[in-house]
This record gives structure tokens, C-alpha cells and sequence, in this order.
């Protein structure tokens, strides 16, 4: 079949094998030229590991550190005529890659919620690796279902104060009013729930238990603080409430994890494209002022970028340069006067006219393309295509 990109409102319904593999090449590729992480894990769990910054923390783990990964993800393989999601394309990808350079890559595909799929996790640790050094959680999830079987969601809505804002419409480029009603206090507690620490704790709790965290073992979770002008629905928001909890759950697990002298840590990353940042009402148009700005500083990294980067400062044996709530800081660059005042000067100045010039919505558009496998040049989009690309599991189908 000829695969084009199908996008309805955020959304993209198409992905092309070939363009997804072109990504995680051109990731592997950023992290082999940024050298070698010596002392980086060499036994990695990824949960969330197929898309933004859960793949990029894996290809770092694997091609930068040598590390043998387990990747949890839940993701959608082709169907008749239907494209696999991005996520099987790259991770299917990444595994072939790991596995030509004689590394150890194992996949895991359902719910990350559920006690079953952790269970089949702590399994294939033992009879494959033993136990491992590192655990990254980079779950983003629109609900969550919980043991009983009902079934909680996340919103993106203001807390307190009704939102006021603007989003691009990605297929026209034209500018859509939007305006959300303040969020519920159960609509903050379910939130809460679906992207907040509780289930990394469940997590880290029962690989604890069952005896599969390497002594020294450290976890990771990923945060985002943005700028003052995206603060009301996102920081400050139903989503700023999670992530508040994730700093909670950083600190309870230093507890239980004194037990093999592990540490847990929060690590705040810039705003990127990546499938649950494009859900973000305004998001657009901030990300697309912020590329503009930071390819012109020459500052601008994409998710390997950062995690490439997370990883040097966490095993490099330098002592972690922490901020007053403990967590490590990515999101430097993003956050300097210079990129901000910019991002300040013309966020009210943006319209569907001067979109093309004040911003870079060009790059942003292209970002999204790229996230599902279009958009790259080095991809013939009019060849035939088989979209049925396989995939073996150690769990799930
Ligand atoms: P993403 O949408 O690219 O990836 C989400 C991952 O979670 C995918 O691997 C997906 O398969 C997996 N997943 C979702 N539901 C699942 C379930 N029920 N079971 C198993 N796997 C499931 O998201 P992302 O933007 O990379 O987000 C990862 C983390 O990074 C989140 O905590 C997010 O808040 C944080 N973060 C994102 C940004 C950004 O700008 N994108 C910035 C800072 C921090």
C-alpha cells in the first residue's frame, strides 16, 4: 500500500515503517556520535519506552551504554489496511538495531497499569537478565484502568481560573480559539491518578519485592516546569497537579530503595513534540515560538538530545547538580532570558498571517509529520509499502 499522513485535529492516523525506522536511525546515529556513556547502566527497564522521551532514554541506554533493555510500551501493530501506530514501527526498529549490534532488546506490549503486565515484567527480568540497574518511567497515558476494572482518565484543563487560549490547526495552519472551563476537583484527583507517581510506586515497589533492582540501582521519572505564558493549562493545570505528585513519589521511594541503595529522580525535560505534548491545548504555538528561537541560538535539541545529555550528567561521576526540590534540570536552556523573553515578546503577537515568520511553525509541522515516520527525504512516500511489520513479544500481541 502507498501510506500518506491522515491528520484530524491533533491527530495523525497513519504511520509509515520506513519513516519511523529513518527516526530511530537518525537517533541511534546522535547518540553513537556523542560517545560513549562508560559508566551508564548496563541492565535497563523502559516503561513507556516507545515514543518521545521513553525511546530516545532507551536508545541512549542501548547504543550509548551499551545496556541490554527491556522495553514496556502499548502500541497498535497494522491491521488489514490500517497502519501499526509509530510506536510498533520504531520500536520494531530499535529492536532490529539493538539486535544487529548484539545487543539484548526484548519487548513487552499492554497495559503498564496492570498488576498482570508488571508481573510478566519481573518474569522476564529474572530468566533473562536478573535484575536491572536502571528503571525509567515514561508513561504517558490518557486513563488509567485500575484493578477493579473502572476506568479513571486525565484531563488537560485549568485549575481555578477558566483558559483562554489559541491552538493551530496543524493541516491549515490556522489559528483555533480555545476556551476550557476550570477542571473539577475529581476531574484534578483522576489526573492525578493516571500521571501522577502512584504507579511508578506500584512499579519500583514490586521489582523491589521480587528481588529484581541491582543494588545501586537508580529510577528516573520526567517532569515539565515550560514557561511562565503555557503555566495556566499546563503547570498549573490538571497535568501540573500530576506532575507535583511526581516529585512526592521521588521522595517516598528514596525510602524503600535505601534497601539496595538506589535513589529515585525527577528530571525536568524542555517541551518537545511527541504524541502526548501535541494533545496539549497551546502547546503549538509556544513550541513553535520556542523552535524558532532556539534553532536560531543554535540551542535547540530534540529528545535524544536531552536524554543523551541526562544520562552524561547522571554517570559521568560528577556529583548531580540538583534544584531546591531535588530534581535534575534539562530544561536550562529552554528557560534562559533571552529564549524566554522572546517567546514572551510575541506569544500574543502570533497569527495565522505571521505564523510562517514569527514562529517556526514549519518546524513544528514537521516535527509532527516526522513523529509518525513522514516528512523525511530520504524516504520514497509514493513506493509500495508492506505496513505489516513484525515484532516478537515477550508479552502481549
Ligand atoms: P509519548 O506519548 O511520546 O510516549 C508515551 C509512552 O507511554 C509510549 O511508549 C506509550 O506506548 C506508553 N504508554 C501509554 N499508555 C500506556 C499504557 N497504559 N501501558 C504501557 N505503555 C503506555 O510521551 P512523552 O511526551 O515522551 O512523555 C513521556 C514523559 O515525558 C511524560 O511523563 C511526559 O509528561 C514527560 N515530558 C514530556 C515533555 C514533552 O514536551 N513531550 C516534556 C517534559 C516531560
Amino acid at each position: 500500500m502507498i501510506i500518506k499522513p491522515r491528520i484530524k485535529g491533533f491527530l495523525c492516523t497513519t504511520a509509515h515503517p520506513l519513516g519511523c525506522a529513518m527516526d530511530v536511525q537518525k537517533q541511534i546515529a546522535h547518540v553513537q556520535q556523542s560517545g560513549t556513556i562508560a559508566a551508564g547502566p548496563k541492565r535497563v527497564l523502559v516503561i513507556g519506552a516507545s515514543g518521545g522521551y521513553g525511546l530516545a532514554s532507551r536508545i541512549t541506554a542501548a547504543f550509548g551504554c551499551g545496556a541490554a533493555t527491556i522495553g514496556v510500551f502499548f502500541e497498535r501493530p497494522a491491521v488489514k489496511n490500517r497502519t501499526a501506530s509509530p510506536g510498533w514501527y520504531k520500536s520494531a526498529a530499535f529492536t532490529r538495531q539493538a539486535h544487529a549490534a548484539g545487543l539484548y532488546a526484548t519487548n513487552i506490549n499492554g497495559d503498564a497499569f496492570s498488576a498482570e503486565l508488571k508481573q510478566a515484567t519481573i518474569d522476564l527480568i529474572k530468566r533473562d537478565l536478573g535484575q536491572v540497574d536502571m528503571v525509567i518511567y515514561s508513561l504517558a497515558a490518557p486513563a488509567r484502568q485500575l484493578p477493579d476494572g473502572s476506568l479513571v482518565r486525565s484531563t488537560l484543563k485549568p485549575v481555578g481560573e477558566p483558559f483562554e487560549g489559541a491552538t493551530i490547526e496543524l493541516n491549515s495552519g490556522e489559528l483555533r480559539s480555545v476556551s476550557l472551563e476550570p477542571a473539577s476537583q475529581q476531574e484534578v484527583n483522576d489526573t492525578v491518578k493516571v500521571m501522577g507517581g502512584e504507579d511508578w510506586e506500584l512499579w519500583m515497589a514490586a521489582l523491589l519485592e521480587a528481588g529484581v533492582l541491582a543494588d545501586g540501582c537508580m529510577t528516573t521519572n520526567y517532569t515539565y516546569l515550560g514557561s511562565e505564558v503555557t503555566w495556566p493549562i499546563y503547570y498549573h493545570g490538571t497535568i501540573g497537579k500530576a506532575k507535583e505528585d511526581l516529585d512526592r513519589a521521588a521522595r517516598a521511594l528514596q525510602v524503600p530503595l535505601a534497601a539496595v541503595h538506589g535513589k529515585a529522580y525527577v528530571a525536568v525535560m524542555k517541551g518537545l513534540m511527541t504524541q502526548a505534548a501535541s494533545a496539549i491545548p497551546g502547546m503549538s504555538i509556544y513550541l513553535s515560538l520556542l523552535f524558532k528561537i532556539m534553532k536560531q541560538k543554535g540551542s535547540h535539541e530534540g529528545c535524544v538530545e536531552q536524554t543523551t545529555r541526562l544520562f552524561q550528567n547522571l554517570f559521568n561521576g560528577d556529583a548531580l547538580q540538583l534544584d531546591e526540590s531535588g530534581r535534575l534540570r534539562l530544561d536550562d536552556w529552554e528557560l534562559q532570558d533571552d529564549i524566554q523573553a522572546f517567546v514572551k515578546a510575541n506569544w500574543a503577537k502570533v497569527t495565522a498571517d505571521n505564523l510562517m515568520e514569527i514562529s517556526d511553525f514549519a518546524g513544528y509541522r514537521q516535527a509532527f509529520l516526522q513523529m509518525h515516520g513522514f516528512d523525511f527525504p530520504e524516504v520514497d512516500y509514493e513506493a509500495e509499502i508492506d505496513p505489516e511489520v513484525g515484532m516478537t513479544l515477550a508479552f502481549g500481541a
